[in-house]
Formats: C-alpha cells, sequence, structure tokens
C-alpha cells in the first residue's frame, strides 16, 4: 500500500507538532539528548510506502535548514522563507505501524541533521570553517609545529636548518618546504622521534604500500592517544547518540589499537561491541543477537556481510561507518541497498593518528578535520599545487601530532577538494578521495587503478569481495557471490554478468582476464573479503 503525499505540504512547525505527540520507542532519539541541539532541519516529505508491519519504510524528503545555525532550534518559529531545500535523499527505516511513522522517522533525521565536526573545528579553531577564514589558524598552527618538529626530531632538525626563522611567512610559502615521503619514516623511524622514549605510550608498525616496502614504525606519545579518541569521540556524535549500541568490526585486541582507542572514544551510555572480523557467519550471529545501532568496519568487509544470504540481520542498523580503506561509491550504495541505513565515510591513516575526514551522509566526499590537519592537493610529479576541484595527490600536515611528527606528508592518496558548500550547509571543506596511486594492474591498455576496479565490480548487486591475481601482462579474477534471492545463480550467468562489466574497462584493451566464481558458501571457505592483489612469483 502506498500514500502519497501524507505530510506534503506541511511546514516545519507540523512536523514539529506531529513529532512531539507522537509516543512509543524513540530509537535512537531522545527528546531532550544532544540532538536536539542539531536540529536545524526539517523534511517534507514527498512520497512514503507501507510496505507492511515490520517492515521498511521508504521516504524520499527535500531537506531544509537554515544555514549557520547549528546550535539553534530551527524548528521553533522559522519563517518559512529562509528555508533552503538542499538536497534529495532517501532513507529507510523500520516502521511498526502507520502512528510510530513519525517518531522512527525523526529518529532517523535528527542525528544527520547537524554536522558536530564543524562546531568541533569552531571551537577548536577559533573562527569559522571557510577555507578563507581558517587560514589565519593554520598559518599559525604550522609555525607552531615546525619549530616544534625542528627543534625535537632530528631528521626536520636537518631538513629545517636552511629555511629562515620565521618560516613560514605564508601557507603558499609553506609549500616550498620538501615533502616527506613514507620511505624517509621506515628507513629510519627514530630520526622522526620527537618525544623521550619513556613517554611513547604506543608504537605502531604499519606497512608501507608496495610489495617491497619496508614497514614504518610510528611513535604516539600519551598526548596523541588522547587527542585520536577525542577525534573519535566528536565524529562519532554524527552517528550514534546516547545509548547507542556501536559494533565495532576493527583490530581491537591490544591496548590502545584502533579498535581499543574507538572503544574508549564512545560517550559514557553507548555501548560498545568490538567483534573484530571472523568471517561473515560469526559476525552476522554476532549481529543478529545483539541488534547494534550502528556499526563501524573497513568497507571490504561491511559489504561481504550486507550481501550475504545472513545479511538481512544488519537490518536493525540505523548507520554504518566505513573505514581504513578506499570506499568505492558502488559499495557505498550497496551497503545502503541491502540494510536502507546511513553511510557515513571516514579518512585517515596511521600516520596521522588515524584522523583526516569524517562525511555527513549526506554529501559526497568528506568533511575535512581542518583544527587537527592542514591539506594540500599537489600535482604528484610536479609537486605543484592543484586548485580547488582538481585531482591530486593528498598531502597531509598533522597539526598536533607529537611522538613522529610530519610535515607535508605524501599519502600516495588521490584526492581533490571539492568546490562549494555541503548540502548539509556546512562550509567546511570537503575532499574526495579517489584511492591509491600505487595500487594500479599495469596491463597492454595502459594503468588500471585499482580504485575503478573497485567501482566496476562492486557494482555487480551479488559481489561480496574479490582477489586479483597477477600474470605477466594480465590478471586472473577471483569473485566471492552471494547470488540474490530469485536471480539465476549459476556460475556460468555470473561469470557473464562479471564479463560484460570489465568490458567497459578500456585499460583491458578487449582483453578479459580469466574469472573464478566461487559461489555461497563454499566462497567463505576460499576467499577473504578483503580485495586484495597477489603478484605472481
Ligand atoms: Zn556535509
Amino acid at each position: 500500500m502506498c500514500h502519497r503525499g501524507s505530510l506534503n505540504g506541511r511546514g516545519p512547525r507540523n512536523l514539529r507538532k506531529r513529532s512531539s505527540i507522537s509516543s512509543g520507542p524513540l530509537h535512537g532519539w531522545r527528546p531532550d539528548g544532544p540532538c536536539r541541539r542539531t536540529q536545524p532541519a526539517a523534511v517534507m516529505c514527498s512520497e512514503t510506502c507501507f510496505p507492511g508491519e515490520g517492515g521498511s519504510l521508504l521516504l524520499q524528503a527535500w531537506l531544509f535548514r537554515t544555514p549557520g545555525l547549528w546550535t539553534q532550534n530551527a524548528f521553533s518559529g522559522a519563517p518559512s522563507s529562509v528555508w533552503e531545500p538542499t538536497g534529495l535523499f532517501s532513507l529507510s527505516v523500520p516502521v511498526r505501524s502507520r502512528r510510530g511513522m513519525d517518531v522512527a522517522f525523526m529518529a532517523k533525521m535528527s542525528p544527520e541533521c547537524g554536522n558536530p565536526l564543524e562546531e568541533w573545528t569552531l571551537r577548536k579553531t577559533g573562527s569559522p570553517c571557510g577555507p578563507d577564514s581558517l587560514a589565519p589558524f593554520h598559518l599559525q598552527r604550522l609555525r607552531a609545529a615546525i619549530e616544534r618538529a625542528g627543534r625535537t626530531s632530528p631528521f626536520y632538525r636537518k631538513l629545517l636548518a636552511s629555511f629562515p626563522p620565521l618560516f613560514p611567512r605564508s601557507l603558499e610559502e609553506y609549500g616550498r618546504l620538501p615533502f616527506t615521503c613514507p620511505g624517509d619514516i621506515a628507513e629510519d623511524p627514530m630520526e622522526f622521534l620527537a618525544v623521550p622514549q619513556d613517554t611513547v605510550a604506543r608504537i605502531v608498525t604499519a606497512r608501507t604500500s608496495g610489495t617491497s616496502g619496508n614497514p614504518k614504525r610510528v611513535f604516539f606519545s600519551g598526548g596523541d592517544l588522547s587527542d585520536t579518541t577525542d577525534m573519535f569521540s566528536e565524529g562519532m556524535r554524527n552517528l550514534a547518540g546516547d545509548g547507542s549500541k556501536v559494533m565495532i568490526i576493527l583490530p581491537g585486541k591490544r591496548p590502545e589499537s584502533v579498535g581499543d582507542l574507538l572503544v574508549q572514544s564512545l560517550r559514557a551510555g553507548s555501548v560498545p561491541l568490538l567483534c573484530p572480523f571472523s568471517g561473515e557467519g560469526p559476525v552476522l550471529k554476532k549481529i543478529d543477537e545483539e541488534r547494534p545501532d550502528c556499526l563501524v568496519g573497513p568497507p571490504s568487509w561491511v559489504i561481504s556481510l550486507a550481501r550475504h544470504p545472513l545479511g538481512k540481520a544488519g537490518k536493525c542498523l540505523s548507520s554504518v561507518l566505513l573505514c581504513s580503506d578506499f570506499i568505492p561509491e558502488s559499495l557505498e550504495l550497496g551497503i545502503k541497498s541491502s540494510w536502507g541505513c546511513s553511510v557515513y565515510r571516514h579518512y585517515g591513516m596511521t600516520e596521522t593518528g588515524y584522523g583526516g575526514a569524517l562525511s555527513c551522509s549526506l554529501g559526497p566526499g568528506m568533511h575535512l578535520m581542518e583544527g587537527s590537519f592542514y591539506f594540500e592537493i599537489v600535482h604528484p610529479e610536479t609537486g605543484d599545487p592543484v586548485p580547488e576541484g582538481g585531482e591530486g595527490e593528498i598531502i597531509v600536515t598533522p597539526l598536533l601530532l607529537e611522538g613522529t611528527p610530519l610535515l607535508r606528508y605524501r599519502t600516495g592518496d588521490r584526492g581533490m577538494i571539492i568546490p562549494g558548500k555541503c548540502p548539509c550547509g556546512s562550509s567546511l571543506r570537503r575532499m574526495k578521495v579517489r584511492g591509491r596511486y600505487s595500487n594500479g594492474l599495469d596491463l597492454p591498455g595502459g594503468i588500471l587503478p585499482l580504485a575503478d576496479l573497485d567501482e566496476t565490480l562492486f557494482s555487480l548487486p551479488w559481489l561480496g569481495g574479490y582477489e586479483v591475481r597477477r600474470e605477466h601482462d594480465s590478471f586472473a579474477l577471483t569473485v566471492k557471490g552471494y547470488p540474490l534471492p530469485g536471480e539465476r545463480a549459476d556460475v556460468y550467468t555470473l561469470r557473464n554478468e562479471t564479463e560484460r562489466k570489465l568490458a567497459f574497462l578500456p585499460q583491458l584493451n578487449g582483453s578479459l582476464p580469466e574469472i573464478t566464481i566461487l559461489l555461497h558458501p563454499d566462497g567463505e571457505q576460499h576467499i577473504l573479503p578483503a580485495k586484495r592483489i597477489v603478484y605472481s612469483s
């Protein structure tokens, strides 16, 4: 049964009225909780569909907000003329009855309506969040970071010896400082150590990309770890309100590991469930038992859960945070369509204390954590700055790291700054990440970036993961298939579908790879959900 326009024509006041008279469980939403503070939005519903008792409700709605009013309750008395339509989006929420709809609907909307990162950045910088207004803050913090690194780190003492004391006088001048490369840390991590050894709280060994790179050792002080938990805590405000159950499928056994830091960062009242990935079956069983509100994990693991035959257990989730790897858009859409939840994206790396950028779920790209980092996009060969909207290598300077300070660090990641304001209304700059420069297959038709292969393969709605084996000037592909119910599920059909998708990649020059399809449940026994390139010897 489909009801059209049940809320059509109702303004913010009416929505507020309806939500205030609703009763029943307020899943993930409290009238007096922090969400109320970040509610500068309302929805005007264009269509509502009721699939039936216990099903899912799909709403397509225009989001309206009053720019800049993060801390005001915009539901109260704002004249309708200041409400701006900012974007069309859809969401799916559980619904038990028609009466329960508004409650559930508001519950879903509230965490998405504000952007706590903007508020956090304002607190840290004292400046509004536009790039121009943050320039004085960044210049001052970069000077402090340079002074500290030059005084405490042997590597930077040598590097900065030829620069004048007041360097840099501008952000443009900062662009003259040589880059720091991952290989520099791998070669001699002790040259970077900038705190006394007995104050190092944690040492992390991170892999250097490529098969031959030495691992990098990165040192964190107690202050660094505390900054990370602070950052995680602010980021999670977007996803999980008080009382939320958050399942974390990240490594977390060791104290101060990334999973453990995330557990520490969750505010009192949240329930963290650390569940390191041990295969789709056990994790989905745990989700079914615990019914978490939010799931945090790497994209390739989460999609393999969402598309698994038992994946419907994840329909209890309100939000998912993808992290630790490149996030293809097709994969993100696959999770949304399987679970009907909000999907957030995080960008960061071990060397930056895991921080960098976080999406708001409304717009493309991820909002930069400008209070803790200074980002540049440069041409990967010339090192020249790339203007906003252009693609280049992401260069990051963490402004606060003490243990292993880094100045103009080459991430090896391909990205761009998205021009303009986000549909959420925030002026915080947004960055789109397009994978790693080094992750590509050298084929007769040119380099095929793994990011492009990801986008192509994850657009197959039954694909749960894949592995690539490099073979001379071609490659072999092993694909894990979770056929959709009611669809033809034989290996021959799925291979044909895969070949049709791959045929659009120009680098293949029409020469398709050897494709092996592993169908569930056999697939689980033979392949991990992570996408990998295995080079033949
Ligand atoms: Zn946004």
